[in-house]
């Protein structure tokens, strides 16, 4: 036995919230988050499906409230609905929320069999409204095709909150268009620093900084902001806008410590469990998962082990203008 079932780090946190990386491949390029010509992981060092749902399903059972899937784009994953219709079950023990973070390409294939298995909230990653500036910045991707994965999703009762990476010289002209666009959909938007996160080629990461204190100011000229305690359980930090009642998040691991209250770790799809999205240190679950296929307890002895080590905080800093290669993994690796 290992006394209370719950996760606690040596600072108190309770961790709660997974998020799930089951792929790190993508149908899109954005060009802050990975290179033209990316390298990605060979197949057989993915963790299967299966291995994934056994490992999803310990965490869980350690008191794992919240799963989130991401990637790399997680609905490119073959067989993947196959995953989330298994991991489903848990919504009636123990499990409250199963979610997804998506580019959004493949959500009008999905949405009606996403919501019927019990996905009520999903977050599609949208940087802009107009087409062109669309394709230059996800590189292979296709604005038509996300609008119309947001209109299947809502169709199918889904509620989605755009997540809107802040970038200087390239959306700042359209903060108020994409504002109100989410306001007459009933949506919420969360804005998010741009973050070091792997090579990217050529692009400067510090050039398209945008800190959201100055976007948060310039909302501010036109609408009136009120600070909010609500959370969904992430990092983002919320204000409601008083002219449309809609939520805006901030999500600011540059400017502002959002460390104190994380209650989350990362696992990607080869096994690797990150305790900090902003530190090196992980643990390898794939290899405990493979030693012992029938024996849960050596899998939770580990995840024990690698909660005992979540460090405090991050420490990402834009101000010594070193940031690319600043962490050496990309975001669609441990999955933002
Ligand atoms: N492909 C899915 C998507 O785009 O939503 C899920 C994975 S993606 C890595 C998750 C989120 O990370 C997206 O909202 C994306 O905009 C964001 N992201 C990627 N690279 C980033 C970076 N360097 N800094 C900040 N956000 C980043
Ligand atoms: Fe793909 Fe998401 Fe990264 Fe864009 S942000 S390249 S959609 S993983």
């Amino acid at each position: 036995m290992h006394g209370l079932p719950e996760l606690i780090d040596p600072f108190d946190r309770q961790i709660s919230y997974l998020r799930v990386s089951v792929t790190d491949r993508c149908d899109f390029r954005c060009t802050y988050c990975m290179s033209e010509n990316m390298v990605f992981l060979p197949k057989r060092d993915l963790l299967t499906l299966e291995e994934l749902d056994r490992l999803c399903s310990i965490f869980i059972g350690l008191g794992v409230k919240k799963l989130r899937v991401t990637g790399g784009e997680p609905l490119v994953r073959r067989g993947i609905m196959g995953f989330f219709d298994n991991i489903s079950r848990h919504l009636t023990d123990g499990l409250e929320e199963l979610t997804i973070t998506t580019n959004g390409s493949q959500l009008a294939r999905f949405a009606e069999e996403l919501a019927r298995i019990g996905v009520r909230r999903v977050n599609v990653s949208l940087d802009t409204l107009d087409a062109d500036k669309f394709a230059s910045i996800t590189r292979w991707g296709r604005l038509n095709q996300v609008m119309q994965g947001i209109e299947a999703a809502h169709g199918a009762g889904i509620r989605v909150k755009l997540n809107t990476v802040a970038l200087k010289g390239f959306n700042e002209n359209e903060l108020f268009s994409l504002v109100e666009w989410c306001a007459v959909r009933d949506m919420d938007i969360t804005f998010i620093e741009v973050m070091p996160m792997g090579e990217i080629g050529s692009q400067d990461r510090l050039q398209s900084y945008w800190p959201l204190t100055e976007l948060r100011a310039r909302l501010e000229e036109k609408l009136t902001l009120v600070d909010s305690a609500e959370s969904t359980g992430g990092p983002a930090r919320y204000a409601r806008v008083t002219e449309t009642g809609q939520r805006i998040g901030f999500i600011t691991p540059l400017s502002h410590k959002f460390c104190e209250s994380c209650n989350r770790v990362r696992l990607t799809c080869t096994g690797e469990l990150f305790m900090c999205l902003g530190q090196e240190d992980k643990a390898d679950l794939r290899a405990v998962l493979r030693n012992h296929p029938q024996d849960a307890a050596p899998v939770e002895a580990a995840i024990r082990a690698a909660i005992a080590r979540k460090p405090e905080g991050h420490d990402f800093d834009y101000s010594r203008r070193r940031v690319s290669g600043r962490m050496s993994r990309h975001m669609s690796h441990t999955g933002g």
